[in-house]
């Protein structure tokens, strides 16, 4: 495994077919060098947590270097993220067909398979799961390349831990800003209150301006924001808030400003269809055969750990009026997909 100290600046390998290989180092060298000074803040190496969300999760990372595999390995080694190598597309494709992973980390150079053919042949029967190219020529035309194969993103080689750990952040956890299931589960199902808090934190922050705040006020400013983003269920502008008023390093705005933006986009998004839906108000309700059939494609997704199916259907089922024990099954079920207790869910049938 690769010393922790490498984390903070890009270590890669290249190498061709009977050309030997090259190494790519590019060290932060005053990171190293005060992490050396000071060993407590080598633990640091993100400015926003994502590993908790991460926990749990698995992929499978495609890639025929050993070196740049265990280091691939190394980068997310505390994040609980369970990870399968393939050492060639053709490996890669056998193993997405037998196991159910949240993500694809997927070279594009590679032996038998390359990554372009691999990203191919798992399209035929998963349009959705997310795969992320790793390239080593990230010329425009490369980059085009990997969108027109089918894949969602691409990450530069050498990686950078932090752009690796957003990428996989926004394809495995945030499919959307705000989770209204959590949101709601927060406010014990309490959908008005949810719409109440919903408006208010649009009014408030829609013009939100924090660079002239001083520490004390841009303190408490934050210590509101993280508990109402939190309430409504946007966990990451939850994350970026708390760690703001823990450092106050202003460094940090416009992460948490970009997040903000997605998370108010969408408020507003949700007010005005839970307006549209107030007025028609004829919401069905889920009859037994509907509710069967629902249950039966959780089933189906939940085994194979796919949360993000999961969450989608979940949403499907929100659109209908529940009684009372059909609420109940549906807010548990949701509650274990969120915290990913899939076996848990299992039990539930
Ligand atoms: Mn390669």
């Amino acid at each position: 495994m690769p010393d922790p100290l490498v984390l903070d600046g890009k270590i890669w390998v290249e190498s061709e077919v009977g050309s030997g290989s090259s190494f790519i180092f590019d060290l932060d060298l005053k990171e190293v060098e005060s992490s050396l000074a000071d060993k407590s803040s080598e633990e640091k190496p993100l400015s926003v947590d994502y590993s908790k969300s991460l926990d749990g999760s698995t992929i499978l990372l495609a890639e025929d270097n050993q070196i740049n595999q265990e280091i691939i390995l190394g980068l997310l080694e505390k994040s609980g993220i369970k990870v399968d190598v393939a050492n060639n597309g053709q490996e890669a494709v056998a193993m997405f067909r037998e196991n159910s992973y949240d993500l694809i980390l997927m070279d594009i150079q590679m032996p038998i398979i390359d990554g372009y053919e691999a990203t191919k042949i798992v399209r035929e029967t998963d349009r959705d799961i997310p795969i992320i190219a790793l390239t080593a020529n990230a010329m425009k035309k490369d980059v085009e390349k990997t969108k027109k194969a089918g894949m969602n993103e691409h990450l530069n080689k050498p990686v950078d831990v932090k752009k690796l750990y957003e990428a996989l952040f926004q394809y495995i956890f945030q499919k959307s800003s705000i989770n209204t299931k959590l949101g709601l589960s927060h406010l014990g199902g309490n959908e008005k209150l949810y719409v109440k808090i919903l408006c208010e934190l649009y009014d408030n922050y829609k013009d939100l301006k924090l660079e002239n705040l001083d520490d004390k006020s841009l303190k408490i400013e934050l210590h509101t924001i993280k508990g109402l983003s939190g309430n409504i269920g946007a966990t990451y502008l939850q994350e970026i808030a708390k760690e703001l008023e823990t450092t106050l390093d202003r460094e940090l705005f416009s992460d948490f400003y970009k997040e903000l933006n997605r998370v108010l986009d969408e408020v507003k998004k949700k007010l005005s269809s839970s307006r549209s839906r107030e007025n028609g108000s004829n919401r069905q309700v889920l009859d037994d055969k509907k509710r069967d059939e629902f249950l039966g494609k959780l089933k189906e997704f939940a085994l194979k750990r796919r949360q993000k199916q999961c969450n989608m259907i979940l949403d499907e089922i929100g659109e209908y009026t529940l009684n009372k024990s059909d609420e109940e099954l549906f807010s548990k079920i949701n509650g274990l997909i969120q915290n990913r207790k899939y076996k848990e869910i299992m039990e539930q049938f």
